[in-house]
C-alpha cells in the first residue's frame, strides 16, 4: 500500500473546503481532521488534554499551541489515520504551520501537501452574506445563487426568512477580513516550501472537485503517494 499522505486545506470561511475535504477523505480513504473535532471528542472521552482544554474553551480563550499540538499528535496515531489524513483549517498561524513541520517530519510523513481554495472576496460576501434560512422547515436560501420565489418568504410553507447574525454583511466582511491577516502568512510560508497547489474554488462543487482530483493524481505521480 501507498504510504500514507498529509494533506493541509486551506480556504477563508464560504470558499467550501470542509465540503471537499469531506468529499476527498472518502474517496481517498483519509481522516477528515479539524482541531474543533478533537477538542470536543478529547472532552467527550475525558482524557487528560481534555480536561486541560474544556474550561478554556468555555471561557472563549485561544487554546494555547502547546495543546494543540499535543492533541494533534495523539490524534495522528489513531487507527483512521493509517493511509493519511487531511487538516481542515488547521494550522491557523505560522507557529502552528512550523510546529506541525516539524512532528511529520519526526513522524516520517515528510512534507505536506498543501492545498490552498481560493474565491475572490465578492464572491465569498455573495456566497456567506447571501444566506437566509426559514425558521420553521430549515431550508437554506441564497439571494444571489438560489433566491426563494417571493424575496424574504420561505416557498415551501411560507414562513418569513431570518438571517444569522453571523450571515451578515458586516459580520461577514469582518470575518474574511480576519481570515486573510491570520492566514496569508501561511500561504506565503507554504509557497516559499514549495509545497502549495491552489485551486480555483469559485467554481460549482462539482468542479472544484474535479480540479482536486487532478492536484492529487499529480501529487501522485511526482511522488508516488496516495
Ligand atoms: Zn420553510
Amino acid at each position: 500500500m501507498a504510504p500514507s499522505r498529509a494533506l493541509i486545506f486551506l480556504g477563508p470561511p464560504g470558499a467550501g473546503k470542509g465540503t471537499q475535504a469531506k468529499l476527498a477523505a472518502q474517496k481517498y480513504g483519509l481522516a477528515h481532521l479539524s482541531t474543533g473535532d478533537m477538542f470536543r471528542d478529547a472532552i467527550r472521552r475525558g482524557t487528560p488534554l481534555g480536561k486541560k482544554v474544556q474550561p478554556i474553551l468555555a471561557s472563549g480563550a485561544l487554546v494555547p499551541d502547546e495543546l494543540v499540538m499535543g492533541m494533534v499528535e495523539e490524534r495522528l496515531t489513531q487507527s483512521d489515520c493509517a493511509r493519511g489524513f487531511i487538516f481542515d483549517g488547521f494550522p491557523r498561524t505560522l507557529p502552528q504551520a512550523a510546529q506541525l513541520d516539524a512532528l511529520l517530519d519526526a513522524k516520517g510523513y515528510g512534507n505536506p501537501l498543501v492545498i490552498e481554495f481560493c474565491v475572490s472576496p465578492e464572491k465569498l460576501l455573495r456566497r456567506l452574506a447571501g444566506r437566509w434560512s426559514c425558521p420553521l422547515c430549515g431550508t437554506i436560501y441564497n439571494e444571489f445563487n438560489a433566491p426563494p420565489k417571493i424575496a424574504g418568504v420561505c416557498d415551501r410553507d411560507g414562513a418569513a426568512l431570518a438571517q444569522r447574525p453571523d450571515d451578515r454583511f458586516e459580520v461577514v466582511k469582518d470575518r474574511l477580513a480576519a481570515y486573510e491577516r491570520q492566514t496569508l502568512p501561511l500561504s506565503d510560508y507554504y509557497r516559499r516550501r514549495g509545497v502549495l497547489e491552489v485551486i480555483d474554488a469559485g467554481q460549482a462543487v462539482e468542479e472544484v472537485g474535479r480540479q482536486l482530483d487532478s492536484v492529487l493524481r499529480c501529487a501522485d505521480g511526482a511522488d508516488g503517494r496516495l
